[in-house]
Order: structure tokens, then C-alpha cells, then sequence
């Protein structure tokens, strides 16, 4: 097999079991290993530290598959994916959602992959080219482990280009619609598997939605970054007296009112604005506009550590303006799933927009992704999802 040996101390991460190599960690390549082909990993002694996927043009050059000197085949994808299922078990026993993340890339020890399970269909997407090289395997490994013989494939996603991937939407398996209806919690949902954000459905807030819709009983809701309308049809089921829903993205907003009467809040007094956040907001602090609770989910707007200082510009705009549109005694439940913005960071820009708002906010709750987008503790980069519920004073 070809080898990567690394140079003098750069195996201290590794000895951590942490499952990435930089390019700069790296003394020499022996070999001529395939884009995502498999490589023995050394120290600069020429110890065995593991077997890994190899990325020749990704700063993360080596992804470890194994820390033990075993065969990367179908049955050690078996095992992984099998292992992965086992450890969701423990709180999916007693629910009747059915749809879940089943496997969360490194920190289920696959890394790069990931596999969501919207009924009896596997979305998946690929994000490195270690995962693409064994990707016939994997999907088999995935049938034989799950039964399951619907697979759809949404590897659309930028960060691609970072491993020299293209693209790559549609079915692999089975005759797949693009339209379908979950169950999560007390609702159901239309999700769109083939356009929607993310593999369909933001299923990452699930118990958020749950905590968030706890405040919103008599409440006027506004719901920025609506998306399908999660956050606000779970408001009207904790029974919001309003909600508004703003997003950009004409489509969302169509399911989200399509979400709404398929949960029976046809009723309800519901409003939806299809608009830029940044302008929709700024318009209605100049009406002087006012709600209890606004929730503020935007999309990633620091993909990495290189785009934090832009990121953290526009989080602090969109948390000011959410301070400056809150009733008093009102609550901010705003996130952010940016992996560039740590904990710290994201509290202090939130921190900031309060003080330039002119308000008074104190933190109430600090949210995080549910357990089925688990962090294994020898990657923390598996955190990315912050929430902080705010109270306005
Ligand atoms: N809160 C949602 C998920 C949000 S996903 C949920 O729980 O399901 C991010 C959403 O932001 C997407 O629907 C996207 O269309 C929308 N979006 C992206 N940029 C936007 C912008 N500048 N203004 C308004 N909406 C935007």
C-alpha cells in the first residue's frame, strides 16, 4: 500500500485519534496513491499510526479510516454503518419520527459521509473523495445493513470542489419522489429530497424546535430563515397567536404553507414574507414592527475559519435588528451552524448586537444539534450547530 510518513511530532493529533492529517503535517508521499485511494499512515520512525483516505489537492490530505492495520472492504463499512445505527437505537426506540440522520460523517468514523434516512429512502452525500473512491461498496453495505433499497444521492454541495469533486443529484437506487411526507414529533412534513436545503429537511434542530416552540404559547412569531416552516409549525402547535415566516427562496415558502394546512393550522393567522432577511428585517424595524419571540436560523455563513470575520458582520446585523423587532420581555432564539464561529464567538456577537441595540438581554437556554448528529470527542470540528435562547429585558 502507498505510505504517508509524517514528519517529526505531527503524530500528537493522531495519538489523540483525531482523524485528520494537514498537507503541512506530512514529510513525504511513498507511492502514488489514487485520488481518495487508501494509504498507510507512519510516523516520522516509521511506526504504523492507521490507514486512511488520501485527498491530494485537500489541505485535509489524509482522512484516517482506522487507527488498527485492517482491510478497508464492504464488511468494514458494514460494521461502521452498523455501529452507527446501534448507537442511535438507544433514543429512537420509543419515538415515531421517521426521519433521522443515520450516519454524521466523522464523528460516526466514516468520514465525509453522511446518510439521512427520510422514511424508507437513504439520502446520501458524499463530501470527500475517500468516501467517493469506495463509493460502490459503501452503498451496498448500506442496503445489506439497512435493508433498505431506496438510495438517492444529494452530493451538491461546494465544498466538493476543496477534495476536486463535481456534483452529483439523483436517484441511485429505487424509483425515488421527489416529493414526500415525514412524521417528527406531533407533524408532518413535506420535503422535497431533490431541491430541498441540506439532504431535505433541517433535521439537526429537531428537539429545538421542540424547546423554542415551549415560549411561543399567546406569542406573535416571527420565523426568519423559515425554510419548510419547522420552527413555525411547531410555534402554532405550542400555540403561537401569529406567526410570520420570512425566506428568501420562493419555494420554501410554498411548502412551508403547504406544511401549514397539512398540520391543520390552515386557520391560524399566518403570515409569509418572500424577501432577502438583511432587507425584510431593516423594512420592518422602519415600521416599527414588533413580535415576542423571533427565531433566526440563517445558512451557513462561515463554511470555515477563513470566512469567520465576514460571518460574524453578518450575524451581528441580523441579531441586532431581531433585538431591535423583540417586545420587551420577548426571546431571541438565534443560531448559528457555521463550523468557522465557535460557542465563544458566536456568544459574543450576539453579545455585541444586544449592546448596539440599546437592549438589555440575558441567555436562558444554550441549544446544540440533536443526538443523532453526535460529536465524537476525539473530533470537536463535529460541533457546529450553537443556539442561544435570549431574553430581552
Ligand atoms: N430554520 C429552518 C432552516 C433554515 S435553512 C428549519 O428549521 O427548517 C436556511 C434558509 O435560509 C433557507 O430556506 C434559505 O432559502 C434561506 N435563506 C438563505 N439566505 C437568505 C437570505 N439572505 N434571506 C432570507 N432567507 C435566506
Amino acid at each position: 500500500m502507498n505510505k504517508v510518513i509524517l514528519k517529526p511530532g505531527k503524530e500528537k493529533s493522531v495519538e489523540r485519534k483525531h482523524p485528520w492529517i494537514f498537507s503541512g503535517a506530512i514529510d513525504s508521499v511513498n507511492g502514488f496513491p489514487e485520488n481518495g485511494g487508501n494509504v498507510e499512515i507512519l510516523d516520522s520512525k516509521r511506526k504504523f499510526l492507521g490507514i486512511g483516505a488520501f485527498s491530494p489537492i485537500s489541505q485535509i490530505r489524509v482522512r484516517f479510516w482506522s487507527f488498527e492495520d485492517e482491510e478497508i472492504n464492504q464488511s468494514f463499512f458494514e460494521g461502521r454503518i452498523k455501529a452507527a445505527i446501534a448507537r442511535r437505537e438507544i433514543f429512537r426506540c420509543d419515538s415515531n419520527d421517521t426521519a433521522w440522520r443515520l450516519i454524521h460523517a466523522e464523528s460516526d468514523f466514516l468520514p465525509g459521509l453522511i446518510v439521512d434516512q427520510y422514511n424508507d429512502i437513504l439520502v446520501i452525500q458524499i463530501l470527500t473523495c475517500g468516501i467517493e473512491f469506495h463509493k460502490e461498496i459503501i452503498v451496498s453495505a448500506l442496503k445489506n445493513v439497512t435493508g433498505l433499497e431506496k438510495i438517492y444521492e444529494r452530493s451538491d454541495l461546494e465544498i466538493r470542489k476543496l477534495e476536486g469533486l463535481d456534483e452529483r443529484v439523483g436517484p441511485i437506487y429505487g424509483d425515488i419522489q421527489s416529493e414526500i411526507i415525514i412524521k417528527e414529533d406531533k407533524y408532518q412534513f413535506l420535503i422535497d429530497l431533490k431541491k430541498g436545503q441540506k439532504t431535505g429537511f433541517y433535521l439537526d434542530q429537531r428537539i429545538n424546535r421542540k424547546i423554542v416552540a415551549g415560549y411561543c404559547s399567546g406569542k406573535s412569531v416571527l420565523n426568519v430563515f423559515s425554510f419548510t416552516g419547522g420552527f413555525g409549525i411547531y410555534a402554532l402547535g405550542g400555540g403561537a397567536e401569529k406567526t410570520t415566516s420570512l425566506d428568501s427562496s420562493h419555494d420554501a415558502i410554498e411548502l412551508d404553507k403547504r406544511n401549514q394546512a397539512l398540520n391543520g393550522f390552515a386557520g391560524c393567522e399566518c403570515e409569509w414574507i418572500e424577501t432577502d432577511a438583511f432587507l425584510g428585517l431593516r423594512r420592518m424595524r422602519d415600521q416599527n414592527k414588533k413580535f415576542d419571540v423571533i427565531i433566526l436560523d440563517p445558512p451557513k455563513f462561515a463554511p470555515t475559519v477563513a470566512h469567520a470575520n465576514r460571518a460574524a458582520r453578518a450575524y451581528k446585523d441580523i441579531n441586532l435588528l431581531g433585538f431591535k423587532l423583540l417586545n420587551p420581555g420577548g426571546i431571541l432564539a438565534t443560531f448559528s451552524c457555521s463550523g468557522g464561529i465557535s460557542p465563544e464567538l458566536f456568544q459574543k456577537i450576539v453579545a455585541d448586537a444586544a449592546l448596539d441595540a440599546g437592549v438589555r438581554a440575558c441567555i436562558l437556554e444554550r441549544l446544540t444539534q440533536g443526538p443523532d448528529h453526535p460529536v465524537a470527542l476525539n473530533f470537536p470540528e463535529g460541533a457546529y450547530l450553537k443556539g442561544l435562547i435570549c431574553l430581552k429585558q
